[in-house]
């Protein structure tokens, strides 16, 4: 999947040309503001990979088909009753937090039980995986338990869909069995402070 974060629509549709079809977003008020440009991509899947606060639950199902980052059962509750009202059915993966970071979100692997059963009840997202993002290290291999973790969790819950995987280590995340790996620097380049793409 091809995330966009901080790049122009211009480049989204430069992506979707090139074949890409997947893209992912890290803010749904940044999204919002290029979606307008983006109407032509019919049939590109737009995955939020960002922390979702509750508040914002409704413009990011309308903004988006696969909602990556469902780290709380009040989180999909709400995200559930809200794509029903508008005929929707999202697909649905939880934010899994397998390091002890502070600053980091995501459920723990302890609370996944209460969600999967949540996820059980939801009449319109379909919850079909399971996302992390490790430590960040210069050294790919460092992220390997972590993606092993997910697989096993993954395989645990019969949830097969793992988003793991990022620029410095999709390689590794693809050994250990990811079906979606996000990468965004090494499509586009380095991410700068304005939203235009750096010239190659
Ligand atoms: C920014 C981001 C990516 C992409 O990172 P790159 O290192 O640029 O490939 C992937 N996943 C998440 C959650 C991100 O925030």
């Amino acid at each position: 999947m091809a995330v966009t974060k901080k790049f122009s629509a211009e480049t989204i549709r430069k992506a979707y040309q090139a074949g890409l079809r997947d893209f992912g977003e890290n803010y749904v008020q940044e999204f919002e503001k290029k979606r307008p440009e983006l109407n032509e991509l019919a049939d590109a899947t737009c995955h939020l990979i960002g922390h979702l606060q509750s508040n914002k639950a409704g413009t990011a199902l309308d903004l988006f088909q696969v909602i990556q980052t469902i780290d709380s059962s009040k989180l999909l509750k709400r995200l559930d009753s809200m794509a029903q009202e508008r005929g929707l059915s999202p697909e649905g993966l939880i934010e899994v937090k397998l390091s002890d970071e502070e600053n980091k979100t995501g459920t723990a692997a302890s609370d996944l039980p209460a969600l999967i059963e949540a996820a059980g009840t939801c009449r319109a997202v379909r919850v079909t995986g399971l996302m992390t993002v490790p430590p960040w290290s210069e050294d790919a291999e460092q992220s390997r338990p972590y993606f092993r973790k997910l697989a096993e969790l993954g395989r645990q819950f019969g949830l097969p869909k793992l988003s793991m995987g990022m620029s410095d280590d999709f390689e590794v995340a693809i050994e250990e069995g990811a079906h979606f790996v996000r990468v965004g620097t090494a499509l586009f380049g380095p991410r700068t402070k304005d939203t235009n793409p750096p010239a190659h």
